[in-house]
């Protein structure tokens, strides 16, 4: 039984060393708060950084995840908007662009991996029609809907160094501003 235990144990150790698992940068860091340069070559760098965002965003528990989140300011992210009974459907998304947006908009309590602990009801365009490029710098067009819209538009806003909190009331921005400043002291103190 012991012998088990310390086999897994092993085994856990070895695949969470394969995995690159980053340190996600907390608001109000300067480098999410910059726009991110295209990429131009489709290289090996941009492959190991994508797997970088994939293995980041599922120990996050997220549902997508910006290059600037780790500190890099490069115009990709991956998503994965797939229901928990569904199987997972991770998209990399490189130099994106809406081409299109719908007249209805939908609205969702958004949250972000770099501002926990603070959720608001945002509304955004319901439909984006969508262009990008995939890790072979082939270009991808695509519909997105409901959450998987959001999703897009959201990441794709980190890449402008916007944050979802910037859609919200002025008055109402503050309020949270205030709130991430309390609670980023307190993480200090600890
Ligand atoms: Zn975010």
């Amino acid at each position: 039984m012991y012998k088990k235990l310390f086999y897994f144990r092993l085994v856990y150790i070895y695949l969470k060393s394969k995995m690159a698992v980053k340190k996600i940068l907390l608001y109000p860091n300067p480098l999410l708060l910059r726009a991110s340069a295209r990429i131009d070559a489709f290289d090996e760098n941009i492959a190991n950084l994508s797997s970088d965002l994939i293995d980041t965003m599922y120990d996050a528990d997220g549902v997508g995840l910006a290059a600037p989140q780790i500190g890099i300011n490069k115009r990709i992210f991956v998503m994965d908007c797939s229901r928990e009974d569904e199987k997972k459907d991770c998209r990399i998304v490189i130099n994106p662009q809406i081409e299109h947006v719908s007249e209805e908009f939908s609205s969702y309590k958004e949250g972000c991996l770099s501002i926990p602990g603070i959720t608001e009801e945002i509304s955004r365009p319901k439909v984006v029609k969508v262009v990008y490029q995939d890790l072979n710098g082939v270009l991808q067009r695509n519909t997105y809907d409901d959450l998987w819209s959001t999703c897009f538009q959201h990441e794709l806003d980190h890449l402008n160094g916007k944050l979802f909190i910037d859609h919200l009331r002025p008055m109402k921005k503050i309020l949270v501003k205030n709130k991430m400043k309390k609670s980023s002291k307190k993480e200090k103190k600890v």
